[in-house]
């Protein structure tokens, strides 16, 4: 038997609700309704400097408002850090990852030489196969995965379909600041896989973390979870979606009068779509909703439609 399907949304609270945060937090949780799962939430909080309790607030209360409930209470990614922690320094145990103790001097030489030479910019790898005892007294590394350089690594993604990253265009990153703070790649990469994520469904600007996060996985040996990665929202005209498309908030909308069942019926034609019918019951997004039917091409927010909808 399979497992049961896991889900999470994993909002940074650095605003609030954003349309396409609650698109995606939608698709997460038709999904795992439609398959008998759960959906969690983790709130990514790791940037201390970004991350407000307000914006979690808001968050929170933008989805109950819109019934995207979540099993159990929101996790905290802050609160995990001494886990996130203990698997970087297990991986340089385990010989799969490396303190690197270059200066920030010496990093930027490295970003000079790379567009002197016109190539992006990489970590050199300086430290990888270095004895510790070379290490500089009194200094604190930054912790450093051995990424591969040959071949490829392959996002198996459900909604992009196979997509390729060349090893040699993944360098040795970072996953544990020299201060101790987990990156944001490590960070999700843990949390998910302590937590039973059996499926990622997020943004498509995510697509080449996705790449990164494969090569922690396979350096811990824990299966990636499926990932499926839904085209941004841009507006009417084709161009990113900004103010002038219309209110971005999730909170405009309550405030504007708008039903729950009308937003929920707008966002959810926003990159998948069931046939034409005009109206979807809650009950019905989740008989039909299928990864496998969001489209891969960018999903186009139309105000106009929006309001016909609520009217
Ligand atoms: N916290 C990230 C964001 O808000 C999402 C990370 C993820 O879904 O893996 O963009």
């Amino acid at each position: 038997m399979s497992k049961p399907v896991v889900t999470r949304f994993a909002p940074s609270p650095t605003g609030y609700l954003h349309i396409g945060g609650a698109r995606t937090a939608l698709f997460n949780w038709l999904y795992a309704r439609h398959t008998g799962g759960t959906m969690l939430l983790r709130i990514e909080d790791t940037d201390r400097e970004r991350s407000t309790e307000s914006a979690t607030a808001a968050i929170l209360d933008g989805l109950t408002w819109l019934g995207l409930t979540w099993e159990g209470e929101p996790i905290s990614q802050f609160g995990r850090a001494q886990r996130h922690r203990e698997v970087a320094e297990y991986l340089v145990a385990k010989g799969k990852a490396y303190y690197a103790y270059e200066t920030p001097a010496e990093l930027e030489a490295m970003r000079e030489k790379a567009r002197a030479e016109g190539r992006p910019p990489r970590y050199d790898g300086r430290w990888r196969d270095a004895d510790s005892s070379e290490a500089p007294a009194g200094v604190k590394g930054a912790i450093r995965i051995k990424a591969p350089r040959d071949g490829e690594t392959v996002v198996r993604d459900r909604v992009q379909g196979d997509v390729r990253f060349p090893n040699k265009d993944l360098d040795d990153f970072i996953i544990l600041r020299s201060d101790g703070v987990p990156t944001y790649m490590h960070a999700v990469v843990v949390d998910d896989h302590d937590m039973g994520v059996t499926h990622i469904i997020r943004g498509d600007d995510h697509l080449t973390n996705a790449a990164r996060q494969t090569v922690i996985y396979d350096a811990m040996g824990w299966e990636v979870p499926v990932m499926a990665h839904i085209p941004l929202i841009h507006g009417a005209d084709g161009a990113k979606l900004s103010k002038r498309h219309g209110a971005l908030g999730v909170e405009a909308y309550r405030a504007m009068g708008y039903l729950p069942a009308a937003l929920l019926n707008y966002l959810a034609r926003l990159g998948w779509s069931h046939g034409d019918d005009e109206v979807m019951s809650i009950g019905d997004m989740v008989r039909w909703f299928e990864i496998e039917d969001v489209n891969r091409g960018a999903a186009r927010f139309d105000f106009q439609k929006l309001e016909a909808l609520n009217g």
